[in-house]
């Protein structure tokens, strides 16, 4: 495998095996215990190339930077941790959500987005 290959590799496995939204920055920090002396700007390049490649699709969260996730999954929906900042991925959406809006109003699209404590940033600190 060429260097090249290699990193962009170790980036789709970065999304792989995380299974959720990643920054450009967890990226890095995951891919690089895969590959030595990759960098920031590799990272974007790559991600780059796997958005055209539509392997991968951006995840906009109001007021934070893209991050991105595996492209083709069901619909469905994010929750945001308010201390760690990771994203992870809700299974589906909330019935009838769309009914909320008044009779004679279209809805095109929605946005669902939790916000709160992961499951490891809940726990009560270790006596
Ligand atoms: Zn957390
Ligand atoms: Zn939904």
């Amino acid at each position: 495998m060429t260097r090249n290959t290699r990193q962009k590799a170790a980036i789709r496995e970065a999304f792989e095996h995380a299974d959720r939204p990643l920054s450009t920055d967890e990226v890095l920090a995951i891919a690089q215990t895969a590959v030595d002396g990759l960098g920031i700007a590799t990272v974007y390049r790559n991600i780059k190339a796997l958005v055209d490649e539509q392997w991968l699709m951006v995840v906009e969260l109001p007021g934070e930077a893209p991050r991105y996730e595996i492209s083709g999954k069901a619909h469905h929906h994010h929750f945001r941790c308010d201390k760690c900042g990771r994203v992870f991925e809700l299974h589906g959406c909330v019935p009838a959500i769309e009914a909320l809006a008044a009779p004679g109003f279209l809805v095109r699209t929605h946005e669902v987005v939790l916000y709160g404590l992961c499951v490891e940033c809940g726990q009560p600190p270790a006596a």
